[in-house]
């Protein structure tokens, strides 16, 4: 792998949240106390190092950023206060932005005006569609989002933002899957990448690795978000009518009985979002930990995009409990003009892509150690990983 300096990173880094990387003078203590570092892949340390040197290579085709969960036990543990677990979320942002071909990521993060433009500008696009495409012919008597938004219509929106959704993620997702494998991605054997989806699915799902903090708390509230949004992304997308066996699909229109698995699920996500996203808006107040000292603006805004959409959700919910018309279909309209924005900015550009890569690399890991642990000693890719993992530890 060469080693190509950037002279430029540090300062370029700043736009992406870095302030106290260059305080470092490298005791160590940090790797020393991160609960998730190895041998094998030892971090914080070395990235504060790399951000220093300027090696934009070397932090390209690294793993380690995406084994960092941000607990900030490395942070709390510093002596020169140089913040290592921000550098490596910051490393994570700015990794986001190369894996993405189309420069949105980079713009998303590193302009707060663009951000808030870009947002605006989708909230309106979706508000002026829902007001211009309609059936024409609401339900004034009952509230029945069906009678101006039939659930057609909202499924083929669906499926259309689903598409395009993958395709920019998937894309972004195979260049972040050719960064981390380098010449190995298609040397070695499928049935070796197949024998290890067990670890994507489990970690994409547990974010085990995260319990092994100290701070078990943030493990919960990050498990929490993350289940409470995939579990509602699922109902409303994934199963909103049509697109699945009869008995499974989720109808906006039903009033669904206390005990229906519908109901559970949605009370479930929204009591998982607006916990987890309280605890970090307090958190993120107070700077009352060491994750949350350093807000970045994206931060911000994925708090508050979260906390929106599920607000506006439940009001939307308490309308057509009560059967208002008039109130359910404008907040309706409020609600979608929060959650497409997250959706479609969030997920292939920001924070939310972390949820791909970070289990996406820990699999990646594993295909990689299987790999090479089949080859004979002394081949030629053994060979190079150990000049590697020399250098890394001679460094
Ligand atoms: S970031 Fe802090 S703890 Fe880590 S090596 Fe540098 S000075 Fe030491
Ligand atoms: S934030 Fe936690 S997981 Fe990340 S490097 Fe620091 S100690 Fe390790």
């Amino acid at each position: 792998m060469s080693a190509k300096v950037d002279t430029s990173i540090m300062k370029d880094l700043k736009h992406f949240g870095l302030k106290d990387a260059h305080k470092c003078f490298h005791c160590g203590n940090c790797t020393a106390v991160c609960p998730l570092s190895t041998p094998e892949n030892p971090f914080p340390r070395r990235f504060v190092r790399y951000i220093q040197l300027g090696q934009k290579d070397k932090i390209l085709h690294a793993p380690e950023p995406w084994l960092c969960y941000y607990c900030g036990d490395c942070s709390t543990n510093c002596p020169r206060g140089a913040d290592p677990g921000e550098a490596m979320m910051v490393t994570r942002r700015y990794l986001t932005s190369l894996y993405d071909w189309t420069g949105f990521s980079r713009k998303f993060y590193t302009s707060e005006k663009f951000e808030i433009i870009a947002i605006l500008a989708v909230a309106i696009l979706v508000g002026l569609g829902m007001l211009l495409f309609n059936t024409g012919n609401p339900n004034w008597e009952h509230a029945h989002l069906n009678s101006v938004w039939p659930s057609h219509a909202i499924e083929l929106a669906d499926l259309g933002m689903a598409a395009i959704l993958s395709f920019l993620l998937l894309t972004n997702v195979f260049r972040c899957f050719r960064f981390i494998m380098g010449d190995l991605a298609f040397k070695i054997p499928v049935k070796i990448y197949a024998s290890k989806l067990k670890e994507l699915i489990v970690h994409t799902l547990t974010q085990k690795k995260f319990g092994k903090c100290t701070d078990r708390m943030q493990w919960f509230v990050h498990l929490m978000i993350m289940t409470g949004y995939a579990s509602v992304f699922l109902m409303v997308v994934v199963f909103i009518n049509g697109l699945t066996i009869e008995n499974l699909k989720f109808q906006r229109d039903v009033i669904y009985p206390l005990w229906h698995p519908w109901r559970l699920v949605g009370y479930y996500s929204t009591f998982a979002i607006m916990y987890g996203t309280t605890y970090a808006i307090i958190g993120r107040l107070k700077k009352s930990k060491a994750p949350y000292k350093n807000s970045h603006p994206t931060d911000w805004m994925f708090l508050i995009l979260l906390q929106l959409t599920t607000l506006t959700g439940i009001f939307v919910h308490i309308t057509r409990l009560v059967d208002w018309p008039l109130p359910t279909y404008g907040l309706y309209i409020v609600h979608m003009m929060v959650a497409v924005p997250m959706l479609v900015l969030e997920v292939p550009f920001a924070k939310w892509a972390h949820l791909a890569y970070r289990p996406l690399v820990l699999y990646l890991l594993k295909v990689k150690e299987a790999y090479l642990q089949e080859q004979p000693v002394g081949a030629e890719e053994v060979s190079a990983e150990v000049a590697s993992a020399e250098a890394v530890a001679s460094e």
